[in-house]
């Protein structure tokens, strides 16, 4: 049987990665943090910590520097609202032109 530190020690490993205590790392997560077992490779720099523009939520960058947006969703989310805003402005030029 190989020594692996049980799920509430790496919950409390995790929390204090986190910057935060025990208690406020379980609470934030519903009391069920993702917690993998296999903290290898864990230590080394994740990457900068970022809020994103379009929910305001905290999240790491990891890899990817050009990242903006905590999630996929966010980032089609902003597209979206940015492409609706282009088509409204072409569709009042539209209108000066025509009108
Ligand atoms: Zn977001």
């Amino acid at each position: 049987m190989s020594k692996k530190p049980d799920y509430l020690t790496l919950c409390s490993i995790a929390a204090q990665k986190a910057g935060t205590s025990y208690g406020k790392y379980m609470a934030m997560h519903g009391y069920h943090p993702p917690i993998h077992a296999d903290t290898d490779g864990v230590g080394a720099p994740q990457g900068i910590v970022k809020i994103c523009p379009q929910c305001g939520k905290e999240f790491t960058q990891g890899k990817i520097k050009q990242k903006i947006y905590c999630s996929l969703e966010c980032q089609k989310a902003h597209a979206q609202r940015a492409a609706k805003r282009r088509y409204r402005d072409r569709k009042n030029k539209e209108l000066e032109v025509h009108g």
